[in-house]
């Protein structure tokens, strides 16, 4: 890929500037894989002419994944206090034109639909409909922070001509919150935010190439409140000065809206995108004239702090595929065991195995002699996180020889207890396979 590659950023939800590789070197130590041609050889997602370039559809294996990695953000996002929502994927252009991306971000937007006189748009973006949603309600200080998230569809106006794979996408799975706040509480929640961005990239096993204060540049497509900017700014500053996180500023890369942190990904050619965000907002609270009542019994005015922990799901996706090649932490595995039976002899006890795994929630499948010798078998699943080979020893005994994915072969032991370290390291959201041991719920 040649320096300067220009790569529009996808995932991050408020993004509207394209970017610019800044990489020369691959920066992981191992080789990335192509996330398109490894999720139609693996059979996770596709497309097809007639949905339309841009709209991949997920097959079950990777609907999978997804799945699992909602339901981690749900849960991570529950134990910090979050309430989750849902709102719909379209809005009337009025309700863009009040936030300010009809005049700034209409370029990304698809054009508006005419229903009965009335102009609806596919939504740019989840946080006019998390504003209204806040307002529908009154708040008291005490409230506050309101933390109010949702995995939603959002939807962008790409060229058909960049589409391809699940980079860069029409429609977009966003996981996004808002959280509404006071301006005393804007550095807590956002340094909180980016906590959750560590400890979610080390479930995933994800590396951030650089974190990014991304500042306005010149021109028009910023809102014009210099002050407004500055604050937002020395906040977000202040944030990552004391996270002790590197960063570099980079100016031309700010939401129309305000100043943000990005956390910057790369893919195997070098080429940067934007996965996780947070960002201060003092522009659309204004917009949508939000507040609160303060502890005087007056109105007050609240911070909006958007922020994403893994951006899309299709970006995130794209990128798991792509640093692990197929070969996913146990808790993100399409299939986390495969059982091999040794002959046709040992066929009812594999299956009972599988059936003992769905009870665990564990997916598991079994790969039976019909599939070809169990040399042929074992290397057919390599990429399964856990194989469990059932002789007539095992069968007989009610154990499995589990083999794991780096190559260890463990001695027979009882199935029940290989099922339950199996499900506590599923549990733990560990990228280890086996070690360190995990502690017993
Ligand atoms: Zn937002």
């Amino acid at each position: 890929m040649p320096r300067g590659f220009v790569v529009r950023s996808l995932a991050s939800p408020h993004t509207e500037r394209e970017e610019t590789a800044m990489h020369d070197h691959p920066i992981h130590d191992h080789p990335m894989h192509d996330h398109r041609k490894l999720g139609r050889e693996l059979g996770l997602f596709d497309t097809d002419p007639l949905i339309g370039s841009g709209l991949p559809y997920w097959l079950p294996d990777g609907a999978v994944i997804r799945h699992t990695l909602e339901e981690y953000i749900r849960d991570a996002e529950r134990r910090a206090g979050y309430r989750h929502v849902y709102s719909p994927v379209l809005g009337k252009r009025e309700l863009y034109e009040i936030s300010g991306h009809w005049s700034h971000y209409s370029d990304d937007m698809f054009p508006p639909m005419d229903l009965g006189g009335e102009q609806v748009v596919l939504r740019p973006s989840l946080c006019p409909h998390h504003a209204l949603i806040y307002r529908s309600r009154s708040h008291s200080y005490r409230e506050l922070p309101l933390r109010v998230a949702e995995l939603g569809g959002m939807y962008r106006s790409e060229l058909s001509g960049v589409l391809g794979g699940l980079t860069r996408v029409r429609a977009i799975q966003l996981n996004d919150a808002h959280i509404f706040c006071t301006l005393d509480q804007v550095a807590a929640e956002a340094a909180g935010a980016l906590e959750m961005i560590g400890r979610a990239y080390a479930a995933l096993g994800i590396r951030p190439v650089r974190h990014r204060l991304s500042l306005p540049g010149a021109g028009g497509k910023y809102v014009a409140a210099p002050e407004m900017w500055r604050r937002a700014t020395a906040m977000l500053t202040d944030v990552l000065d004391r996270s002790g996180l590197p960063y570099e500023a980079v100016e031309g890369e700010a939401a129309f809206y305000g100043p943000k942190i990005d956390v910057q990904i790369a893919d195997g050619a070098g080429r940067e995108a934007t996965l996780s965000t947070v960002q201060v907002d003092f522009h659309q609270p204004e917009q949508f004239d939000l507040h609160y009542i303060g502890p005087d019994g007056g109105r007050h005015r609240p911070v909006m702090v958007h922020r994403s922990i893994i951006g899309s799901v299709e970006r995130a996706v794209a990128h798991l595929i792509e640093v692990y090649g197929g070969a996913f932490p146990a808790w993100l595995a399409p299939t986390q065991l495969v059982v091999l039976p040794v002959t046709e002899a040992e066929l009812p006890r594999a299956e009972a195995l599988v059936r003992r795994c769905a009870e665990l929630g564990l997916r598991a499948e079994v790969s039976g002699p019909e599939h070809g010798s169990l040399g042929a078998r074992v290397r057919a699943a390599r990429l399964a996180p856990y194989q469990a080979v059932i002789g007539a020893k095992e069968a007989a005994g009610d154990e499995v020889a589990l083999r794991l994915r780096d190559g260890r072969a463990l001695d027979a032991m009882p199935a029940a207890e290989a099922l339950a370290r199996i499900a506590d390291l599923v549990a733990a959201r560990t990228t280890a396979l086996w070690e360190p041991a995990v502690q017993r719920a």
